[in-house]
């Protein structure tokens, strides 16, 4: 580098400092600066979620995941995962994600990581399973898209099965006509 340039190149930084001032905080003995957009843990509201799973799927690094039992959907959410990017919250069908600006997520105890919502499966009407779904998800989907028959207390595949021989029998026309 040129030697004048080695001597202005410092001055020229300090000036610019000086113009620019204190951007620093001495955190944590004082507030740190955190911005209106800034992005921290997430919050899931139990009493809202309905146990679909679609933010399981839309979350990128697995943070969220659905861990199904014989009778039981638990949303687990595992913040040091999270890359808190909110994807979930604008997937979320009932609005039960919303973001915080929390960012202080130090513990000295792992399970403070962790957030659990755990949902009951319904039970098929028909054939007695406990079905992937739970009434929350079956309310939802009936306020949104009702349907003439009663699918509601029964599961997928006993819902097919039904639906199957709803459109045969539409097909065949009442029982004993003949065409
Ligand atoms: S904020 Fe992003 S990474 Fe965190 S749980 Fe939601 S989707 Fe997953
Ligand atoms: S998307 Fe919303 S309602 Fe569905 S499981 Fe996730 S938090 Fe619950």
């Amino acid at each position: 580098m040129n030697p004048v340039k080695k001597i202005v190149k410092p001055l020229e930084v300090l000036v610019i400092a000086g113009k620019t001032g204190k951007v620093t905080v001495k955190y944590p003995f004082e507030e740190p600066l955190v911005s209106p957009e800034f992005r921290g843990k997430i919050e899931i509201d139990p009493a809202k979620c309905i146990g679909c799973g679609a933010c399981v799927n839309a979350c990128p690094p697995n943070a969220l995941e659905m861990i199904e039992s014989e009778d039981k959907k638990t949303l687990r959410y595992f913040v040091g995962r999270c890359i808190f990017c909110w994807r979930c919250i604008d997937v979320c069908p009932v609005g039960a994600i919303k973001g915080t600006r929390e960012f202080e997520l130090a513990t000295n105890d792992p399970m403070d990581l962790y957030d659990y919502i755990v949902h009951s499966k319904v039970v098929c009407e028909e054939c007695k399973h406990p079905s992937s779904e739970t009434a929350r998800m079956l309310k939802y989907v009936w306020e949104k898209a009702p349907i003439t028959e009663n699918y509601n207390n029964k599961c997928p595949e006993c819902r097919k099965k039904s639906f199957i021989k709803a459109v045969a029998s539409r097909r065949a026309g009442p029982i004993g006509e003949k065409a």
